[in-house]
């Protein structure tokens, strides 16, 4: 884990992406793996979520098809929605880790 990220759960990423977790789903559906080549539709799975400085997802996880390691990259801190969720996510977990 990178100095910046924080993990987060799925609650959090619930908060982060509201009534459009649907989105966020079909993402995990999205994933380009080296080992497998192809297009972008590789499922991701086992993964875990980061919140990155930049307000953005990061996941990490595995290849549904092959078990390789394979990652996906949300550009929530982009979205004029979604990063003030995110904010208010990070700032939760930042103030949690004090106690
Ligand atoms: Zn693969």
């Amino acid at each position: 884990m990178k100095r910046n990220e924080i993990k987060i759960d799925m609650d959090d990423i619930q908060v982060i992406f509201g009534d459009d977790i649907e989105y966020f789903n079909s993402t995990l559906n999205n994933v380009y793996c080296t080992n497998c080549g192809g297009s972008y539709d590789k499922t991701i799975v086992n993964y875990t979520a980061y919140l990155n400085n930049l307000n953005d997802i990061v996941l990490k996880g595995e290849c549904k098809t092959c078990s390789g390691k394979v990652g996906r990259y949300l550009e929530t801190g982009e979205s004029k929605e979604r990063f003030p969720a995110a904010d208010h996510v990070r700032i939760i977990k930042k103030n949690f880790k004090k106690i």
